[in-house]
């Protein structure tokens, strides 16, 4: 166990870190992502770290560094993202990209939650291993990738594991889950994600027959018929249902509640039961335990004068890992009934759902790291309602790859409420825990055999 000074210490080198790279501006669009890749090598390469900037553009390059494993031990990647969201300055207490700490211990700025937070620690834990000359069994590899927050310009970590294959580990600690919830029976969890819905457009379209608008009744609108199956959609929530992935986490909190364990149609009323322990967790276990659509852009007639043949919604399909776009239209189509002519299409495929196993050593080393540093906070598996870069290394290399940044000081509804939105901002404290949690954890996975 560390002495306090240390932590503080261990503390104040991340914030200055996280704080050097908040100051530069990597929104994206464009990205810029070049600059804070650099920034990380300086500071890597200072303590003895091998780094290298691997780019398919100039300004868009990725940082891979890597402290080599001397034997046949588990590798560990260390993954983050160096673009942020775009930040407009009003409405900020404080500038986006300050990088300042205010006088309640506060890091402000863009990418203080989302996340060059977790760059930062991620990144002075591999550079305290490589100074007090740690050699890991297996590679210890800090990868930070582009283009995540758009991540369609393909020179990020989608680019990244077709190149390099050498950056296929075992392991993967990710972003994904903050959260560390007190809830209603005084009990505490803390998050680990262990996987992402996956995320995909679905297109209905109404089917009539085009008339001329002199009199409503004329031919078959098919507006009128899309406001029926819009209606008929409801909240868009299609099928309900449990993993094995996220069966601990219901359990947990079922027992929490003092209510029953629930299997098929009581499924509701278990998480009506389970999300009564907190108010984030309404929406938290909603989304967890179901594929849902949420519909967000419309289109009918072109022309004023004529009533369409065909209307269309389109909407956004975030779907259970295992969930196929066959499974999504015969939800819908139960949902819409059958007595009214509509098509169901996918027009952007489903695609990023993918899960690790939770039986695992990372997990029982985040799982024990909780227990010595908040202890009564138990660690529970969660799914990510968006996808991260994690589904890559799941998708190329089998990684087991978690999203886990452990808090203790920031409350939940600060971290969240500035997450892609206003006064973004975490507590110092927690880039010390979070820097003394990726140390023990490369210390345990870096000491194991295979
Ligand atoms: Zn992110």
């Amino acid at each position: 166990m560390p002495t306090e000074a240390e932590t503080a210490e261990l503390r104040d080198e991340a914030v200055r870190l996280a704080s050097d790279l908040i100051k530069i501006d990597s929104a994206n669009p464009p990205g810029n992502e070049t600059a804070v890749a650099s920034v990380l090598m300086r500071y890597l390469q200072a303590r003895g770290v091998g780094c290298e900037l691997v780019a398919r553009e100039r300004d868009r390059a990725n940082l891979i560094a890597r402290l080599p494993g001397s034997g046949n031990g588990p590798s560990l990647a260390l993954l983050g993202h160096s673009d942020v969201v775009p930040a407009d300055a009003r409405g900020w207490q404080h500038p986006p990209f300050s990088g300042l700490v205010d006088g309640d211990g506060y890091l402000w700025g863009r990418g203080a939650v989302d996340m060059k937070n977790e760059i930062a620690t991620r990144a002075v834990a591999l550079g305290v291993l490589a100074s007090a000359g740690f050699t890991p069994r297996g590679d210890l590899v800090l990868i930070v990738a582009a283009d995540e927050e758009v991540g369609t310009a393909d020179v990020g970590l989608s680019w990244l594991v077709r190149q390099r294959p050498d950056i296929g580990t075992d392991f993967a600690l990710n972003e994904g889950s903050a959260e560390r919830l007190t809830l209603a029976s005084g009990a505490t969890i803390a998050t680990v994600a262990v996987g992402e819905k996956a995320a995909g457009c679905v297109r209905m379209t109404a089917v009539g027959e085009a008339a001329a608008t002199i009199w409503p009744g004329l031919g078959a609108n098919a507006v009128p018929r899309l406001a029926t199956l819009i209606d008929r959609l409801g909240p868009g929530i299609l099928a309900r249902r449990v993993l094995p992935s996220t069966r601990p986490l219901l359990d947990r909190l079922l027992a929490e509640a003092g209510a029953f364990a629930a299997a098929g149609e009581a499924l509701p009323a278990a998480l009506a039961a389970a999300g009564s322990l907190h108010p984030a967790l309404e929406s938290l276990l909603g989304s967890m335990f179901a594929d849902t659509v949420a519909l967000t852009r419309l289109g009918g007639s072109g022309s004023l004068n004529v009533m369409p043949a065909r209307a269309w919604a389109e909407g956004d399909c975030r779907a259970l890992p295992g969930t196929t776009e066959e499974d999504v239209v015969a939800s819908l189509t139960r949902l819409l009934g059958d007595d009214l002519p509509y098509e169901l299409e996918f027009a952007q495929p489903l695609a990023g759902g993918s899960v690790s196993a939770v039986d695992t050593p990372l997990f029982e080393v985040c799982r024990r790291f909780v227990a010595r540093h908040d202890p009564g906070t138990t660690l529970v598996p969660t799914l990510c309602p968006s996808f991260t870069d994690s589904h890559y290394l799941r998708e190329a290399f089998g990684t087991v790859a978690y999203g886990f940044w452990p808090v203790r000081s920031t409350p939940y509804e600060v971290m969240y409420a500035g997450l892609h939105g206003q006064d973004e901002r975490v507590h110092v404290d927690d880039l010390g825990y979070a820097t003394l949690f990726h140390i023990e954890t490369c210390l345990a996975i870096g000491s194991m055999d295979r």
